[in-house]
């Protein structure tokens, strides 16, 4: 038997009207899919079929697509596809559709959005396993049980030592990113979407950090390696300040002075792959994915 698709146009404005993601444009060059963190750690997420079902007006098969909920925001597919498509925002286009359309309560949604800040515990915790060189093992329970134990402020506090001398790699890291702009206002840090999990990481500390030129303590630390690149600190800054570059300077500069090996990013990758899948899982259970079900009875 054959079978034929039918694309639904008006379907397929309203996503375009809705989540401004230019879809139109999108020529299924892959870049978005091959550069997304999550799909790389699992396979499991794919912004460019997501952005494909949007051209197809498929919004009952999107509204029931697990991974609209594994996206993580970082806005890598949006940085990286050359035709100005916005994957992320079909994505939250959807969650937004899903919510107004009750298959998932408000109650649930801040969970979500809770086990997300939550997940940045785990991701510290496999950053410091990568640089004590150990290798990552982990269960469910030891998942859960990082999951779910706050870090304190006390185990990330920075004792000051002004005897540090900005080396000539920082001056011109933070010359190039304009980072001696920076007046404190944290305007960063309350866009980052790592800041909500506060003693973890804070972007305007670690700016001030490098002014400063507190640069051993900054450079060994997790800090740099947990910003997920996402860019919102530069968007929001009204210094200039180009925040994501800074910390892609340090941990540039981290490997160029020996902090960690040059094959430190690709560790990470590997931790990430011990990691996001337990993350998907939760997800899962938590919002009881896929919503098909449910979505059909609704319309
Ligand atoms: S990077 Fe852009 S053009 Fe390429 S597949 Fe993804 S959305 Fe489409
Ligand atoms: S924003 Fe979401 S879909 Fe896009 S690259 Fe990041 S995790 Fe993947
Ligand atoms: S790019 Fe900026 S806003 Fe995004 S995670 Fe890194 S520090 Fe936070």
């Amino acid at each position: 038997m054959e079978s034929s698709l039918l694309i639904d146009p008006l379907v397929r404005q309203e996503i375009e009207g809705g989540a401004h993601a230019a879809i139109n444009l999108c020529w299924t060059c892959q870049s978005c899919t091959t550069e997304c963190p999550v799909n790389l750690a699992t396979n499991r997420l794919n912004p460019m079929k997501i952005v494909r079902m949007a051209n197809f007006g498929l919004i009952d098969e999107l509204i029931s697509d697990p991974s609209i909920w594994y996206c993580q925001s970082c806005n890598r597919c949006i940085q990286v596809c050359p035709m100005t498509v916005k994957p992320v925002h079909v994505i939250n286009y959807i969650r937004e559709l899903i919510l107004q359309k009750n298959l998932i309560s408000r109650d649930t949604y801040q969970q979500f959005n809770d086990l997300l800040r939550r997940f940045h515990r785990v991701r510290r915790y496999g950053i410091l396993t990568c640089l004590k060189k150990e290798k990552l093992s982990l269960s469910a329970e030891k998942f859960n049980e990082l999951l779910n134990t706050p870090i304190t402020p006390e185990e990330e506090s920075v004792l000051m030592d002004f005897s540090s001398e900005l080396s000539p790699s920082l001056l011109k890291t933070l010359n190039d990113a304009d980072t001696f702009s920076c007046f404190t206002c944290s305007a960063c840090s309350s866009s980052c979407p790592v800041f909500l999990e506060r003693p973890l990481f804070e972007p305007q500390s670690v700016f001030r950090m490098a002014n400063l030129g507190l640069t051993d303590k900054l450079l060994s630390s997790t800090w740099i390696w947990l910003c997920i690149g996402c860019q919102r600190c530069t968007d929001n800054c009204s210094q200039l300040v180009k925040g994501h570059a800074t910390i892609e300077s340090l941990r540039a500069l981290a490997v160029k002075e020996d902090f960690v090996p040059v094959s430190f990013a690709s560790q990470l990758k590997e931790m990430e792959k011990v990691i996001y899948p337990y993350l998907l899982d939760e997800i899962d259970k938590l919002l009881g994915l896929p919503l098909k079900d449910t979505a059909q009875k609704q319309n």
